[in-house]
């Protein structure tokens, strides 16, 4: 499948073996548990999957723990757009992140790891409390990340766009500076539609599938894609740790996936457009968005992204600002989370970014926004009444 174009990728992949079951929607396996052939196969099946490989032929997939096809078409179809040579799904998005540092400490032996920041609220107050034993350093630059390297190094950790301000950062040189460590990327902002971070090294690639690939605010998941070692090295840590995806929230996230594409293009179309009106308001001190005019010094949109995606950051100048804006919209939704059909805004420093350190916290007067399908001209009618 992989000579096809992303687009029709999106709609078909994972879905191949459709016709021949005479089925046309994804079927949706419920069975917590799984008869087996006999007690010889079931043993194998048990040692292949439980160590992160694939089920065996006319062997049995155990247990929904271990293996479940609905979950595994999913993953099959998000690595093929992601580029990567699978792909494992989790419980949520913060389930696939620490099992992907898990996966890095386990294969590695250490625990020391480079986080740069910003991140997203949640990954920062894991890696900052050393929930899963680590140790982190913080940087603040690409520049830093190699001097922050130890021989215990298991891993590096970016997100870009980063949240919620929209750093860009440049996979290939973060990886160039991480030499043999592996480098995980947060790719929930730009999604495979827009960037596919193993094309350009990194070791493993992670979303919040809550956000753009379910869509529609109405699942909890995430994905974790990497090559096929990194991909059973992770594997092994959801058997044991049991962050596993459920099978129904596994056929929203592959039917999300359908429509991916063709949301992000219109989202990000809206987002442009709502961008370039902030960016003229007198009540606005910034518009953080990638898309506008010397906001990606880098030149990594065209070469890293294939666009600069639907979310974007306001700087409003004060926390009374941020409070009136964010209480006085009526089209978006005053709420967390992100990448839906329907447009959200929220304050990143009271909500998704407060288990980060105060000094590390966004600005009072930053509140971010996430674009959804609406017509921007709406959207700016709805920020303009709100910003007075
Ligand atoms: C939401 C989010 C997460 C966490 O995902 P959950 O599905 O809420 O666990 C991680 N990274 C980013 C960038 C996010 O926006």
């Amino acid at each position: 499948m992989d000579h096809l174009s992303p687009d029709t990728l999106a709609v078909h992949a994972g879905r191949d073996d459709l016709t021949a079951l005479g089925v046309h929607a994804l079927p949706i396996d419920l069975s917590s548990t799984n008869p087996l052939p006999d007690i010889e196969l079931g043993g194998d099946s048990y040692e292949a999957i439980a160590t992160g490989g694939d089920p065996i032929d006319g062997g049995s997939f155990i247990y929904q723990r271990l293996w479940n096809p609905t979950v595994a078409r999913f993953e099959q179809a998000l690595a093929l757009l992601e580029h990567t040579g699978g792909a494992v799904a989790f419980g949520s998005g913060m389930a696939g992140i620490g099992a992907a540092i898990q996966a890095a400490c386990l294969e590695s032996g250490h625990r020391h790891v480079v986080a740069l920041r910003p991140l997203y609220g949640g990954t920062d107050q894991v890696l900052a409390t050393n929930l899963y034993g680590t140790e982190t350093t913080f940087v603040h630059s690409l520049e830093a990340v190699a001097d922050a390297l130890r021989p215990d190094t298991a891993l590096v950790v970016a997100e870009t766009p980063a949240n919620p301000t929209l750093e860009l950062v440049d996979i290939k040189a973060l990886v160039a500076a991480a030499g043999e460590v592996p480098v995980m990327i947060d790719n929930t902002f730009a999604t495979p539609v827009l960037q596919n971070p193993g094309d350009f090294g990194a070791a493993m690639v992670a979303h919040s599938a809550t956000k753009y690939i379910g869509g529609h605010g109405d699942v909890i998941g995430g994905v974790v894609a990497g090559s096929r070692r990194w991909v059973e090295a992770v594997r092994r840590v959801r058997a044991a740790s049991g962050a596993l995806a459920h099978p129904l929230s596994a056929y929203l996230m592959h039917r999300g996936l359908a429509t991916l594409p063709v949301r992000i293009r219109a989202q990000q179309e809206g987002a442009k457009v709502v961008a370039g009106y902030l960016a003229e308001h007198d009540a606005v001190e910034r518009v953080f968005y990638p898309g506008l005019p010397d906001a990606d010094p880098q030149g990594l949109i065209g070469t890293q992204m294939r666009g600069p995606g639907a979310m974007l950051a306001v700087d409003v100048r004060t926390h009374e600002a941020a409070a009136r804006l964010t209480h006085d919209v009526q089209l978006f939704t005053h709420a967390v989370s992100l990448g839906g059909v329907d447009s959200l805004i929220q304050h990143p420093a009271s909500l998704t970014h407060r288990p980060v350190a105060p000094e590390e916290r966004p600005g009072a007067g930053i509140v971010r926004l996430s674009i959804g399908l609406e017509d921007p001209s709406d959207l700016i009618d709805d920020l303009a009444r709100a910003l007075g």
